[in-house]
């Protein structure tokens, strides 16, 4: 399957700069390897949910994240009970994006009663990903309600996010009025972006940077527009020698001025990521870059090609097991499986967990909507002491 032009999974960014998609054209879509653990957790999920139509995924699945996997597949079982289920589900997108050919895939699509349920299962543990007004489970869900409108009325629409390693659970409801409300914008919005697909010179106008939108487009390293928004940043006037130094104003250490900058912060990381990675590329392809070079790191910590080797030869040498060997005791976590499995009794438990112990969380940054409490400095929490006259 090619992947659509405006894919669900970027319509935050194609319905927001819709220049994006003809810039992205130069930029190779590579995998990454973050991508992959993702796309084998799916597969593992797919098949465990529907293993007659689902093909058994050829790699294990690493230990630590099977119990994400677990998880997800206990949730979808229990949210779609008694419904018409459809998972890894292949649907038609022309009639809502408007592009010929366009695929989408989605996770899991249920039809409970007169409730269509979509869950996306997301895998990321680096942003964490809101359900509410979330394009990419409203164009899943438009698309989907196509088939299951056949079965029986669509009432409401429930789109949900998990994500596990973020502890992340959202779901964003609508009724079926609402959503073809929505519709309206989105075809709107695509219809625009594919206008500008081919156009040649691309009018400026078209990229609106955004947040959401410049964090995973493949082109930031390149946006003229973006790159805009850093220099304006960075405008500074420098001062003259004879001229005094001025005083700084107040609004420039203003708790507003701070939240702008915090904004700009967020525009400005991936962008300065993208350019190092671009150069990274170019000089890797051979490609000159004025100023820069590429140079060897480090090399990588030592290990024996073969352990089994090692531990014979190490034998050889006449040296003692507890010189050939480290021993360490097991961790917390994996305490708590052996006890999960019945090889740690109740009243033992009870005693380990009076000797663990673990950091205390570190107080971050986070906007304003991030769904977890405000935390408070306290007196003692802070470095400073009050000034006092
Ligand atoms: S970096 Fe931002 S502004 Fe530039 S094309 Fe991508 S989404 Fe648009």
């Amino acid at each position: 399957m090619t992947h659509a032009v405006l894919s669900p999974s970027s319509s935050r960014r194609w319905m927001t700069c819709p220049g994006s998609v003809n810039l992205e054209r130069m930029f190779p879509n590579e995998s990454s390897s973050y991508a992959e653990e993702g796309t084998l957790a799916h597969a593992w999920a797919a098949f465990a949910l529907d293993p007659e139509n689902q093909p058994k995924p050829s790699k294990d699945l690493p230990e630590v994240h099977r119990p994400y996997v677990l998880d997800y597949v206990e949730f979808v079982k229990r949210e779609t009970e008694g419904g018409l289920r459809q998972i890894e589900f292949k649907v038609d997108l022309l009639s809502i994006t408007g592009e010929a050919g366009a695929k989408g895939t989605i996770d899991c699509a249920s039809l409970v009663g007169n409730t269509l349920k979509i869950i996306d299962f997301k895998f990321g543990q680096g942003v964490l990903v809101s359900a509410q007004r979330n394009s990419q489970l409203l164009i899943y869900a438009l698309a989907a309600s196509e088939f299951f409108s056949m079965f029986d009325e669509i009432k409401e629409i429930e789109m949900t996010i998990f994500q596990p390693r973020m502890d992340n659970i959202d779901t964003w409801k609508i009724s079926m009025p609402q959503a073809e409300e929505l519709a309206i914008t989105v075809r709107a919005k695509a219809a625009e972006a594919l206008a500008f697909y081919r156009a040649d010179p691309l009018p400026l106008e078209t990229l609106k940077p955004h947040v959401d939108a410049c964090r995973f487009c493949r082109a930031k390293a390149a946006c003229p527009k973006l790159r805009e928004t850093g220099a304006k940043a960075c405008d500074f006037k420098p001062i003259a020698d004879e001229e005094p130094v001025p005083m700084l104003g107040a609004e420039l250490m203003s708790p507003e001025r701070l939240a702008e900058n915090m904004q700009l912060a967020d525009f400005l990381e991936p962008w300065i990521a993208a350019v190092r990675e671009e150069a990274h590329r170019q000089l890797m392809n051979g490609n000159e870059i004025p100023g820069f070079k590429l140079v060897l790191g480090r090399p990588g910590n030592r290990q024996w090609t073969s352990a089994q080797e090692a531990e014979e030869m190490l034998k050889g040498f006449k040296l003692r097991e507890a010189e050939r060997y480290t021993f360490k005791v097991i961790s917390p976590t994996q305490a708590e499986k052996l006890m999960k499995v019945g090889r740690i009794g109740e009243r033992q438990w009870k005693r380990a967990l009076e000797i663990i112990t673990r950091a205390e969380p570190q107080p971050t940054v986070v906007p304003e909507t991030d769904k977890r409490e405000a935390w408070q400095p306290t007196a003692q929490s802070t470095d400073f002491s009050p000034i006092t006259n």
